[in-house]
C-alpha cells in the first residue's frame, strides 16, 4: 500500500503537514468530465497566532473545526485532478478569532495550485493562445489571462 510520503512525492508536494490516507483517490464526474479527487488533510500545531502573533502557549491556540477546498492540480495520468484538502481551523485564546491552516501548495483564498500557475506561465512564455493553454491546464481562460 502506498504511503503518505509516496503520495507526496508522486505529487511532487513537499509540504508533509498534507497527509494521505488509504483509498483516498476516487474518479468523478465534474463539469460533464471524468475527472480524478485526491483527498488529503492538513494539520500542524501552529506555533503563533495569525491575527494577534501571540505565540502558541500552553494550548492557547487550539483547534476548532476544519475547511475543505478543492484545488484544481495538474493532470495526473490522463485526468484532470482536483485536491480535496481539508484544513484544520484553529482558535486563539488570546484574541478570540479564527484562522485555517495553511501550506505553499496553494495560496490562501485561492483555488488552482501554485503548480498550475507556474505551467500556465511556462506555457504563456512559449508564445501559444490563452485558449489552448487554458485548455491544457484546466483553468478558465480567463484565469490565464490574469496570471
Ligand atoms: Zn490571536
Amino acid at each position: 500500500m502506498p504511503t503518505s510520503n509516496d503520495m507526496q512525492k508522486v505529487l511532487d508536494i513537499q509540504d508533509k503537514n498534507l497527509l494521505f490516507e488509504e483509498d483516498c483517490v476516487s474518479y468523478a464526474l465534474f463539469k460533464n468530465h471524468y475527472c480524478k479527487f485526491i483527498y488529503c488533510t492538513l494539520s500542524y500545531m501552529p506555533t503563533a497566532c495569525k491575527h494577534c502573533g501571540e505565540p502558541n502557549q500552553n494550548y492557547s491556540i487550539y483547534k476548532n473545526g476544519s475547511q475543505t477546498s478543492s484545488v484544481t492540480f495538474p493532470t495526473t495520468g490522463v485526468t484532470p485532478t482536483y485536491l480535496n484538502v481539508k484544513k484544520q481551523r484553529f482558535k486563539c485564546k488570546n484574541c478570540q478569532r479564527t484562522f485555517t491552516a495553511s501550506t505553499p501548495i496553494v495560496q490562501e483564498n485561492c483555488f488552482i495550485s501554485n503548480f498550475i500557475k507556474a505551467a500556465v506561465l511556462v506555457n504563456a512564455s512559449e508564445a501559444r493562445s490563452v485558449k489552448n493553454i487554458a485548455l491544457e491546464t484546466h483553468v478558465s481562460a480567463t484565469t490565464v489571462q490574469r496570471l
